[in-house]
């Protein structure tokens, strides 16, 4: 992408009203634009990198086997009514009326909706053993939407649903989700700790919440400090093996609590292995066992009669992720995205558009690398150069190559990477390679 030709809107000024670092680089960067409180304009360059974690979020679910389909934003009153949620979940919902006076929400989740699918296809207790996802915009009339994207009122929300014939099955599917879940937060650079939530009437171990560990995060996380340095199941991992030395090893002997669920828990790890800290949820897991398949009468005749279908569900925050991936990569000029999540790969800076010597380098350059898929974005404006530094630093690419007329007269460029600051001084013709090296390195 040539910048000339790109819409990076960037601010000059910090906006007053972001109170933290996430959400006054997604403003000053360009990446975002409010409309409303908790409603956001994703603005190229944010959209770019909301992509990018939203496919790591999928390559991943489909790994451990769940099926994507799409549902809608908007559904129908009536499904919360069969479920009974419609008057207890609160003005966190969105009622709407349709011209037809029809009651309409815009769906804060989907349980209602994936039950109703799945009821509307099963028959036999041999077609379940599913895990069905999908990624779509959610609303909550959140009282107190701020931090961004990270409390929004509109945000964009991976949820899987299972559907298991009896509770063990049930485990099995939690247990995917589980270990998908460890890699796909690993995949991003990002270290989310499983920490046992609430499991209220349904009982059991079985609800989590991932929380990456960040001083502005909203959630309290207390364990034992080893959970930090856990290694995450390997790509080739397979999801039909017994996973749960995998589960045991994140949640048994070390897991990770609020105080309130195990104060005493905490209290008995030594004092110099406790870890307190505040974090973001950027996912939460539980199985509810038949809470809305008996609600909803989805049920199939199983050899020893009829069975109401074991249910759990999965969320994962896309769009808060932008906002923890931000906290946990910054300094004091921008973002310092991991290669997996950067809007682009690298930038091009032509210290002197308009000289033929540096245009032609930056030209050849820029479709070199893009020929070999790493994806580029190309400062061709006659900015000075001061601004084109100070911009590119604020967007904070992984790798960056500086083209100007005095290091061109020996066949050098030079090739900043921003995670380590490194700067070399290479020859033009090897750019491309050590580049692709590095990203492929760091994938
Ligand atoms: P929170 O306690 O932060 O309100 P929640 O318990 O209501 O979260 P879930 O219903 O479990 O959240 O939703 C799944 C995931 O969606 C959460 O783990 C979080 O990452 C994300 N999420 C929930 N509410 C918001 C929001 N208002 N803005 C952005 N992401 C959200
Ligand atoms: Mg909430």
């Amino acid at each position: 992408m040539r910048l000339s030709a790109f819409y990076l809107p960037l601010l000059k000024e910090t906006p007053g009203d972001a109170q933290i670092v996430s959400h006054r680089l997604m403003l000053r960067a360009g990446m975002l634009r409010q409309q409303a409180a908790g409603i956001y304009a994703w603005l190229p360059l944010g959209h770019r990198v909301l992509r990018k974690i939203e496919a790591i979020v999928r390559e991943e679910q489909n790994r451990a086997g769940a099926v994507e389909l799409l549902m809608p934003t908007i559904q129908p009153a009536s499904l919360w009514h069969e479920s009974g949620r419609y008057d207890a979940y609160g003005p966190e919902m969105l009622r709407i009326t349709d011209r037809h006076d029809r009651e309409m929400l815009y769906g804060p989740t989907n349980e209602e909706m994936i039950t109703e699918i799945f009821r509307g296809g099963v028959r036999s207790y041999k077609d379940v053993g599913k895990t069905l996802y999908h990624i779509q915009w959610k609303f909550r009339d959140e009282v107190r939407p701020r931090f961004g994207v990270m409390r929004g009122r509109e945000f964009l929300m991976k949820d899987a649903y299972s559907f298991d014939l009896d509770a063990a099955s049930s485990r099995k599917s939690y247990l995917k989700m589980f270990t998908a879940y460890l890699r796909t937060y690993h995949r991003m650079g990002l270290r989310a700790i499983p920490m046992k939530a609430d499991t209220g009437p349904i009982g059991g171990d079985l609800s989590h919440e991932f929380i990456v560990l960040a001083d502005t995060g909203e959630s309290e996380v207390f364990a034992h400090r080893s959970l930090t340095e856990l290694a995450p199941p390997p790509a080739d991992i397979d999801f039909d093996s017994d996973l749960e030395p995998i589960f045991n090893a994140w949640t048994g002997q070390y897991a990770a609590t609020d105080e309130m669920h195990d104060a005493a828990a905490f209290e008995a790890i030594p004092e110099a292995d406790r870890l307190s800290a505040r974090g973001i949820e950027v996912g939460h897991i539980f199985y509810f066992g038949t809470k809305y398949s008996k609600a909803m009468n989805l049920a199939v005749d199983a050899p020893d009669g009829q069975r109401f279908v074991e249910m759990g569900s999965y969320g994962i925050g896309v769009s808060r992720l932008m906002g923890a991936l931000i906290e946990a990569y910054h300094d004091e000029y921008g973002c310092k995205w991991p290669v997996s999540v950067a809007p682009f790969h690298c930038g091009i800076i032509n210290l002197k558009a308009g000289d033929a010597s540096t245009d032609e380098t930056c030209k050849t350059l820029y479709r070199t690398l893009e020929d070999q898929g790493i994806e580029v974005l190309y400062d061709d404006t006659g900015d000075r150069a001061g601004e084109k530094f100070a911009r590119m630093d604020l967007i904070c690419l992984p790798f960056a190559v500086t083209v100007g007329p005095r290091g061109l007269k020996e066949g050098k460029v030079e090739l900043k990477t921003r995670a380590t600051g490194e700067k070399d001084e290479i020859p033009v013709d090897k750019v491309a390679a050590i580049v692709s090296d590095r990203i492929r390195s760091a994938l």
